[in-house]
């Protein structure tokens, strides 16, 4: 086992890595910008460096920084939480290259999955379902169209480099397409420094559904069931459950058991998520996160496994502590976003939180860098913190989590938690009958009001 593990992130997660390493006994290593010194996570570490001012290019996503942080230190390895440089293959490398342990999967196998049209061809390779399309990038306006007629209109453009929800585009017909090509390919130049696009079937009212994975390494693989995150805005996730609404046993265990196989297959090491759109009784995979999700606690909530806690042991050779017949699935869980924005306009909000008071009781759990006196950065992302409650049935768990939305209180600023309140109130939202279009539908509706 390691015997000093260094975060490089902040916020919540940056606690979330620090709580499993205080309980393996390992030793933890906070990094922090100028502009995160009195935040939570370096409080609770046992040691802390400053790698840089606010801006995260100079300071969370400063390689150099943070590899002199371990040396300094003496981590013998770094867990990378999710964002910044969770995903990136070069940090993994030069981890690796400095004798220091990278907790994720190898730089390979980031690099297969960061690039979306490899990621797709090795899924297919591997046995999981994809959206139909080209099988490549696309290059030509006739090669765009070919493909288009064959699977049918409407179709999506999207970057191979693309990421956050950037880079795609819905062509309906064959004029839109030519339009969609050119937009797409400059906007992914732009944003990625790559124009390489590729098109798929666009699919119409899809829910979004992902399966959690552990590998060693080694060959043995288990999936955790799946999150339903189909309420998002822009593209962004805002309330994730699990299970899914819409599955049942033997659904979740078949697509369960196809990508823990191709992650058997793949020799997968740590924790990842096979994301897919699901339409009509059917799984179209979209991309593989070869890293812990914001959503994971959803898992945790009805597996009773700590992801975090798994990724630690196969990153340090222990193997999983499970197999696939030790995993069962109980009651049921829902995590909401708790971001310090206006809840109408989503207009950021950072400032000082003057109260603060977080629910508590059976099923609640709460994830937060935050506490009262805390002056949130205007550096970073909005994410303040999770709010995960578990029941034994939803109908119990949408209770209780009504009763915990209630307890908690954000003063000066100003917080999502009302949005959470409006959804709880909605009967699509009670019947868990939405899409991954629906949010963007009802807050378009409230607009309008
Ligand atoms: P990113 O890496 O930018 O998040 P994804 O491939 O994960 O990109 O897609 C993000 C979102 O875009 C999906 O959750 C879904 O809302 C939408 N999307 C992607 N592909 C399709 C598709 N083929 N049909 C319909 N919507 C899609």
């Amino acid at each position: 086992m390691f015997s000093k593990v260094l975060i490089a992130n902040r916020g919540e997660i940056a606690l979330r890595v620090l709580r499993a390493c205080k309980e393996l006994g390992i030793q933890t290593v906070a990094v922090h910008s100028t502009a995160d010194q009195d935040a939570m996570h370096v409080r609770l570490a046992d040691e802390s460096v400053c790698i840089g001012p606010p801006p995260s290019r100079d300071s969370y996503l400063n390689i150099h920084q943070i590899v002199a942080a371990c040396e300094i230190t003496g981590a013998d390895a770094v867990h990378p939480g999710y964002g910044f440089l969770s995903e990136n293959a070069k940090f993994a490398d030069i981890l690796d290259a400095h004798g220091i342990t990278f907790i994720g999967p190898t730089a390979d196998h980031i690099r297969i999955m960061g690039d979306k049209i490899t990621a797709k061809k090795t899924a297919e390779e591997l046995g999981i379902p994809v959206v139909p399309g080209s099988e490549g990038e696309i290059t030509t306006d006739e090669d765009a169209a070919r493909i288009a007629k064959e699977i049918g209109f409407p179709v999506i453009i999207k970057a191979t480099a693309g990421g956050g929800g950037r880079g795609m585009k819905v062509a309906n017909n064959e004029e839109e397409l030519s339009i969609a090509l050119s937009t797409a390919r400059s906007e992914a130049g732009a944003a990625f420094g790559n124009e390489a696009v590729y098109i798929e079937k666009y699919l119409g009212r899809p829910r979004h559904i992902e399966i959690q994975v552990l590998g060693d390494g080694e060959g043995n693989a288990v999936h955790l069931g799946e999150r339903d995150c189909s309420l998002q805005r822009r593209h962004q996730k805002v309330w994730e459950e699990a299970n899914s609404p819409s599955l049942n046993e033997n659904q979740r265990a078949e697509i369960g058991e196809i990508c823990a196989n191709a992650m058997r297959k793949l020799k997968y090491r740590g924790a990842g998520t096979v994301e897919f759109l699901y339409e009509d009784g059917k799984f179209y995979f979209i991309e593989m996160n070869t890293r812990l999700q914001v959503e994971h606690p959803v898992t945790e909530a009805i597996t009773g496994i700590d992801l975090v806690n798994e990724q630690i042991r196969v990153a340090s050779g222990a193997g999983l502590s499970v197999t696939q017949d030790d995993i069962r699935f109980h009651g049921h869980a829902i995590e909401c976003r708790i971001n310090a924005e206006d809840p109408n306009t989503f207009v950021p909000s950072p400032g000082t939180i003057t109260h603060y008071h977080t629910p508590g009781g059976l099923g609640v759990r709460v994830d937060s860098g935050v506490y009262q006196g805390y002056k949130i950065p205007p550096y970073y992302d909005s994410l303040i913190g999770k709010l995960i409650v578990h029941g034994r049935t939803r109908v119990e768990c949408m209770m209780r989590l009504r009763r915990a939305l209630d307890e908690f209180v954000v003063d000066g600023i100003n917080t999502t938690i009302p949005l959470f309140r409006e959804l709880l109130a909605n009967p699509d939202i009670a019947n868990g009958d939405y899409d991954i279009h629906w949010l963007e539908k009802f807050l378009a509706a409230k607009a309008a009001k």
